[in-house]
């Protein structure tokens, strides 16, 4: 197979898995169960709360675990098998802390796929930073401390680090094997810095395409992506629901549902 590019960078936003069912707090003006966000989601409220951050976790995962990849996630899966194969480099920035490009892959090669915001299926040491793949849900949607697997959190064989239940303090909170200390979600909260940014604004700076999907424009530093790919020579394209609030940053615009688009548009790479 010959591919047109030689270096290729996709960024997924939320729009990719909204066919999946996976909702955002866009659908709900930004609050769960009457907390708002920034109390479930940021260093300050896990400091305050963190059973109630645990609670919501734990929702999320069982969520997440019953949705499954789309159409959209399974063109992007085989298109970066397809450019491996062909030598053609290519990475996936994801924003979505879902699991389903994960899941589509089956083992994703870390070295080709950076989740900047975290992921539902990692859990981390708040003391001394160790990762571990967590599929648990520590509360039920009752929430009261629970005990169940969130299972179709990921299929990745590949995973290190698998978390067999562990110890939790009295509140129900899981404590980590290493040091024993509070474990929270691998998830980068309000007021926390993205994941992997160096590295992403490096290969932004050396590809040849740069394919933006479902993403509103206006999450940073996502939303620059685009601004430092074109500049740098790059082809940009987007493919969005709507127009994006960043689209002065791309040469193509491609609107309409992912499930429909993406599989299309990769076969013409
Ligand atoms: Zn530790």
């Amino acid at each position: 197979m010959e591919f047109r590019y030689k270096k290729i960078v996709f960024l997924t936003g939320a729009g990719i898995s909204a066919e999946s069912g996976v909702r955002t707090f866009r659908d709900t003006d930004g609050l769960w169960e009457n907390h708002r966000v920034e109390d479930v989601a940021s260093p300050q409220g896990f400091k305050r709360n963190p059973a109630l951050v645990w609670k919501f976790y734990s929702l999320r995962r069982l969520q997440a675990s019953e949705v499954q990849p789309n159409k959209a996630h399974v063109a992007l899966a085989d298109a970066l098998h397809s450019l491996e194969q062909a030598s053609v480099r290519a990475l996936l920035i994801t924003q979505n802390v879902d699991t389903l490009h994960e899941r589509a892959f089956g083992a994703l090669p870390n070295k080709n796929f950076i989740d900047i915001h975290g992921t539902l299926s990692r859990s981390r040491c708040t003391k001394c930073n160790k990762i571990f793949s967590d599929r648990w849900a520590y509360f039920n949607e009752e929430q009261q401390p629970a005990e169940r697997h969130a299972d179709h959190l990921w299929s990745n064989p590949s995973l290190t680090n698998l978390l067999s239940m562990p110890r939790r303090n009295p509140q129900g909170i899981p404590l980590s094997p290493c040091c024993s200390d509070l474990l929270r979600p691998d998830i980068v909260w309000f007021g926390e810095r993205p994941h992997g940014v160096e590295n992403a604004i490096e290969q932004l700076t050396s590809c040849d395409l740069f394919v933006s999907i479902g993403t509103s424009g206006n999450v940073y530093p996502a939303a620059g992506f685009a601004a430092v790919a074109r500049k740098a020579g790059a082809h940009t394209v987007s493919i969005n629901l709507e127009p994006t609030e960043n689209s002065a940053a791309f040469h193509e615009h491609l609107h309409g549902l992912a499930t429909e688009k993406v599989p299309d548009f990769l076969k013409k790479i």
